[in-house]
């Protein structure tokens, strides 16, 4: 049977956003709730993210617009400069978590601990450009977790297969 690793954190309901929005704590609350009512919990493996690292977000991310996102959510900034995109004081701390999460997952699969990972992590990760947030996204989870598994793993090639409503835009970006 195949071992497919869960990563979650209770910080990533941390990030909440001031009005009202499609992108809440509640989409992990459910997710969570989902796998205890069915028992699916029991047979996945824990996985919890590492220690965020700015050297692992900074393989993708332009180190200004880093200071920009961490400023502006110190400064108590509802939203990027791409409005649809929200921040609370906590979301800079947790996007890096996000982003750990991510690599966890990668990195679990790679050294064969798990042969597939879900990461239930927030803010999302798959529009945020180079030195861009958008869509909701904040940091390129996704790009990161690539450019980790690259950089620490030897891996040459991914394919990042991006299923939403529209077209997945950030990887391409932030590469
Ligand atoms: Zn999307």
């Amino acid at each position: 049977m195949k071992r497919v690793g869960y990563v979650t954190h209770p910080d990533y309901l941390l990030h909440v956003p001031p009005f009202e929005h499609p992108e809440s704590p509640d989409r992990l609350v459910a997710i969570d709730e989902h796998l205890r009512r069915t028992g699916l919990i029991e047979s996945l493996v824990p996985l919890a993210p590492v220690e965020p690292s700015e050297e692992d977000v900074a393989r993708v991310h332009d180190p200004d617009y880093l200071r920009r996102l961490e400023l502006a959510c110190r400064r108590g900034d509802l939203t990027l400069e791409s409005e649809d995109t929200y921040l609370n004081k906590n979301s800079y701390g947790i996007a890096l978590l996000a982003a750990a999460g991510a690599v966890a997952g990668a990195e679990a699969v790679v050294t064969g601990k798990v042969d597939r990972a879900f990461c239930a992590v927030r803010p999302p990760g798959h529009h945020a450009a180079r030195a861009e947030g958008m869509g909701f996204c904040l940091l390129n989870n996704t790009a990161i977790a690539a450019r980790y598994l690259q950089a620490r793993h030897g891996v040459s090639r991914i394919l990042i297969v991006d299923w939403d409503v529209h077209h997945g835009n950030g990887p391409r970006a932030s590469s």
